[in-house]
């Protein structure tokens, strides 16, 4: 007979029905929003898609703003809802203009809902949320924020912008699980989800998930949670609460400057010069010409250091180096740093790899 033995990750206890609601309201404590907090029991991009699915609906406008393939996903699902959408591009890789949102908004007529993704992974920037924000509150549209890849690097003020979704992974900044989202939902989000029309019996419903769990009294969830992320969730929440939400912003503003004051000190060329349009989490170098991102991101010191091609329309101009949740210190910025150095040295580009690591000193002291 084989030993049938405990295992850590497979015979957890199931996860008690009062503890939901409890770690609700941890992370709209740490997000310091009155907002309700509800949970999506899968990865990021399906509490997008519910949101999309759940606010879309026939004759709604929106603008959809897109600095990513996130964008252009959500302006898929939105179309599928029967929502008249227009798209406003941001140039490849880069942040969108207030400029270009404020004439998209005025050349709109009407717009019900504006939504963008906050800070993005996939190109290291970071989109000008608070601007937007007053944009969008002067024309009375509802405003989605996608902020997976900024909760916990970038401050997120949900009710002093306005924000009547904000989409939060806890597995990037945060350092939690992939496995399960939340969603921060304002009063007015949930007017426009309560429609007879209302997608119902799905799980892209948020609106069954608002009779079912918040309108219940918040108790047991829909199916069968899993025990395992939500476990993963709390121990991310504990992690979290002991540096505190300042502190882990504070850590990703610091690997975020060492790494740019690194680079530049190397003589690699950061894609965004303005460290306030940049990612805390993804710091993202322009390669120089003639150089592929995919083919560089192979090389061994690259892949232990993980640096990886861009994501994107200027994917392969791109290397990203990732300093995203407990990667957010001394020792991966260095080894990112150091590999950008190698593998630029390796395709024949001087660097200087001493004044770089004298850089990152100067940010994280000696
Ligand atoms: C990571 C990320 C998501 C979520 O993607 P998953 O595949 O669910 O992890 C959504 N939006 C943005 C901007 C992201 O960076």
């Amino acid at each position: 007979m084989p030993d049938f033995a405990r295992h850590s990750l497979l015979d957890l206890p199931p996860y008690p029905a009062a503890g939901y609601a409890r770690l609700a309201d941890r992370i709209a404590t740490l997000i310091a929003t009155g907002n309700d907090v509800v949970f999506v029991q899968a990865e990021a991009v399906v509490a997008l898609e519910a949101a999309a699915t759940s606010l879309g609906t026939a004759g709604m406008r929106a603008l959809n703003i897109v600095t990513s393939p996130y964008g252009e996903l959500f302006g898929g699902w939105l179309t599928r809802a029967g929502v008249d959408v227009v798209e406003l591009r941001a140039e490849p890789g880069l942040p969108v203009t207030v400029e270009a949102v404020a004439q998209a908004l005025a050349g709109a007529g009407g717009v019900d809902l504006v939504a963008l993704v906050h800070a993005e992974s996939a190109s290291g920037i970071l989109n000008p949320l608070p601007a937007i924000a007053r944009l969008a509150r002067e024309k009375g549209a509802l405003l989605l924020v996608d902020a997976v890849a900024s909760a916990g690097g970038h401050e997120l003020d949900v009710d002093a912008l306005g924000i009547d979704i904000a989409v939060i992974g806890p597995q990037k900044g945060l350092g939690g699980p992939a496995g399960i989202s939340a969603l921060c939902v304002s009063q007015r989000a949930w007017q426009a989800i309560d429609r007879p029309d209302a997608p119902q019996r799905s799980v892209l419903s948020l609106i069954d998930i608002k009779r079912n769990w918040l309108d219940a009294g918040r108790g047991a969830l829909s199916g069968m949670p899993s025990a395992l992320e939500f476990h993963a969730l709390e121990a991310a929440l504990d992690r979290v609460e002991a540096e505190g939400m300042a502190g882990t912003i504070a850590r990703h503003v610091r690997a975020q400057r060492a790494t740019r004051a690194g680079l530049e000190a190397l003589g690699a060329r950061l894609w965004i010069g303005d460290e306030r349009e940049a990612s805390r989490l993804v710091t993202t170098i322009l390669l120089p010409e003639g150089l592929d991102a995919h083919r560089l991101a192979q090389d061994e010191a690259a892949i232990a250091a993980g640096l990886t091609a861009g994501v994107g329309a200027v994917a392969s101009k791109l290397l990203r180096l990732d300093h995203t949740g407990p990667r957010a210190g001394r020792e991966t910025v260095l080894q990112g740093v150091r590999a950008v150095g190698h593998i630029l040295n390796r395709a024949g580009f001087a660097t200087d790899e001493r004044a770089a690591e004298e850089a990152v000193a100067g940010v994280y002291g000696p």
